[in-house]
């Protein structure tokens, strides 16, 4: 039995809808369209010190504007990550619970510490798992992930792409305060809207191998995952060199 097709395109209110996310967004649409499934439209506002509700507004317009019509998200509440803390919070719970996350407590000065040791090592900073076998019962979650072994992103389109364990860390899933951090929201709420396919663009490749181990962590089904990047449509490996400037609306 096939399971039905269904895709999001998760903007950051940060600003108004940008050419680089309209193309995620009908992408999305189109396959969503193209196999009668389901076209998710979440608003990724957890960065409360940049996202607006004006900017809602302005995406919600633009996408009207584009004809990308949106089976599920706004105005329907729990479509917008700030009304969904308590989902986050119990996964959370539930990662602890299952040993899958454990609480650090590393202060930040100690983190610096080793981020700037690495740094004159000319390494990328990786933390070091001090807390790991800890059993604390309060501070950052960090998730827990495997030491050994690989993680390999199958990109629809670029093909199998391979990240070794150990140039990955221990994540933060919830921070100190309790806020959920980005890629955890994210994971939390593929799975939990039951997303089949994670269409996005190039510039989350990076994201995407510490997402499927919190899938796998969660017990869940990874999404399999497809770059809306211009080698969809452009030869693969010509790469335009007028990347846009500024950061792309997080889809
Ligand atoms: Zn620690």
């Amino acid at each position: 039995m096939t399971v039905p097709v269904r895709v999001r395109f998760a903007p950051s209110p940060t600003g108004h809808l940008h050419v680089g996310g309209a193309r995620t967004a009908l992408f999305n649409w189109l396959y969503a369209r193209h196999h009668r499934g389901t076209f998710i439209l979440r608003i990724e506002d957890t960065d409360r010190s940049r996202s607006t509700d004006e900017n809602i507004v302005a995406i919600v317009d633009a996408l009207s504007w584009l004809g990308l019509d949106w089976d599920e998200g706004p105005p329907t509440a729990g479509y917008r990550q700030t009304e969904r803390f308590a989902i986050y919070r119990e996964h959370a719970q539930r990662m602890l619970a299952a040993g899958r996350a454990y609480y650090c407590d590393c202060p930040p000065e100690l983190l610096d510490q080793e981020r700037e040791a690495a740094q004159k090592r000319n390494e990328t900073f990786r933390y070091s798992g001090r807390c790991r076998d800890r059993g604390l019962t309060a501070g950052a979650l960090r998730l827990r992930i495997p030491t050994e072994g690989a993680t390999v992103v199958n990109d629809m389109i670029h093909g199998p792409v391979t990240f070794e364990h150990t140039q990955l860390d221990d994540w933060i899933l919830v921070r100190t305060d309790g806020t959920p951090t980005y890629n955890f929201c994210v994971v939390v709420d593929d799975v939990t809207m039951r997303i089949t396919h994670v269409i996005r663009g190039d510039d989350h490749l990076s994201n995407t191998p510490k997402q499927i181990l919190c899938y796998e962590a969660l017990d869940y089904a990874v999404p399999r995952t497809r770059a809306a990047s211009r080698s969809a449509t452009a030869p693969r490996r010509s790469r335009p060199s007028a990347t846009p400037a500024s950061r792309p609306t997080r889809s």
